[in-house]
């Protein structure tokens, strides 16, 4: 595990804690600092945190806070506030 791993890690949780304290802004932001690392060291972002993402708006997703999430033909939709849908086989 390298330090940049480390760090989109430890920006996971931060994003997650910021989520669950209803600070979308700073959850955001994080989310956003973890994709840059990712970016710059060409990292593969983590499935787990790629999955609780929006790609539009960069929020963290919450299912039952800023997310809805439903099952569709195999599929999981997440859907996230500002109307933008994920979806992945589950
Ligand atoms: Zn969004």
């Amino acid at each position: 595990m390298t330090l940049a791993d480390e760090r989109i890690d430890r920006l996971h949780e931060l994003a997650r804690d910021a989520t669950v304290e209803c600070d979308q802004d700073r959850a955001r932001y994080y989310v956003r600092l973890a994709r840059r690392i990712a970016e710059r060291q060409r990292r593969q972002f983590p499935r787990s945190f790629e999955r609780s993402t929006c790609d539009a708006c960069d929020a963290y997703l919450r299912p039952g806070k800023n997310a809805r999430t439903r099952l569709q033909d195999g599929h999981v939709v997440v859907t996230c506030d500002c109307g933008s849908q994920s979806r992945y086989p589950y």
